[in-house]
């Protein structure tokens, strides 16, 4: 493996492990507070479309900052 493909790699697993503290189901993780809440401390909204289609799931923070859980 030469360093360019170690670094990607290392790239790929850490950005794996913000995915899953994300969307992990004892909270989310703020990127604007760089915080992680629990989630009785954040407020889920589901985002509807025009015409009923999911659209995405929010997750505001109390800070009232959105982040997009589930698109
Ligand atoms: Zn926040």
């Amino acid at each position: 493996m030469d360093k360019l493909e170690k670094l990607e790699r290392q790239k790929f697993i850490i950005e794996n492990k913000i995915t899953e503290t994300k969307t992990s189901s004892h909270g989310f993780y703020c990127d604007m507070c760089g915080k992680f809440y629990p989630k009785k401390k954040c407020k889920i909204v589901e985002v509807f479309e025009d015409g009923g289609f999911y659209d995405c799931t929010l997750s505001i923070c109390p800070k009232k900052h959105d982040t997009i859980i589930d698109d």
